[in-house]
């Protein structure tokens, strides 16, 4: 039984008034127009965000934090609730010393490799919408992410993850672009959701 369809986590949702850049700035924003997407097409989920810990003192998306009181909770959430999807959203900056990516709008990362296939399956459907604004990345110890595999191994829950970036910018990624996405992605789990029904059906 799953009583929810997506949970959005965002650990690096806890930003602190500084000059400096503490946190996914994007990432809440994001994960609130996604809820709202997933909203308008009746999923039942759910925003599971750490507001409180800057990454600085603790990132929320290591081994290291398991122990904290919001992993613990983002534990106990998986394992009740079993959610069919998690979308870990993050943000990047468009500009930084190590490059230029005004260009990438979206980033899909995946700690597994092969990557599955579902994540090729929503890279091409955010594809449809430009082709060359988002990309797919290896990640590496994302672990919500492989807690989340983890569980799947053992058997635990069977969810399908990955983590979503966007672009900070609004000059690079408009906030109509961002709705936009966030609604074809939506409209992607929804019918992947009523297929999987429907071919237990008809088993
Ligand atoms: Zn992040």
């Amino acid at each position: 039984m799953n009583d929810l369809d997506v949970l959005i986590t965002v650990p690096h949702a806890g930003c602190f008034v500084n000059p400096f850049r503490m946190c996914d700035t994007r990432a809440y924003e994001a994960a609130q127009i996604l809820h709202q997407a997933l909203n308008s097409y009746d999923l039942k989920n759910q925003v599971f965000a750490n507001t409180a810990i800057p990454r600085f003192i603790m990132d929320m998306n290591r081994f290291v934090s398991r122990d904290t009181r919001w992993r613990k909770l983002l534990s106990e959430v998986l394992r009740e609730k079993k959610p069919r999807w998690i979308i870990d959203m993050h943000s990047f900056p468009s500009d930084t010393i190590w490059g230029d990516r005004s260009g990438l709008k979206i980033e899909i990362l995946h700690d597994e490799h092969p990557f599955p296939l579902y994540v090729h399956q929503v890279l091409k459907e955010l594809q449809k919408i430009e082709p060359t604004m988002s990309n797919l990345d290896q990640g590496k110890w994302n672990d919500i992410m492989d807690q989340v595999l983890e569980n799947n191994r053992r058997n635990l829950q069977t969810s399908k993850v990955f983590l979503l970036e966007v672009n900070e910018s609004s000059q690079s990624f408009s906030k109509n672009e961002l709705e936009k996405v966030m609604k074809i992605l939506a409209r992607f789990i929804r019918n992947s959701i009523f297929f999987r029904k429907q071919e237990k059906n008809h088993q």
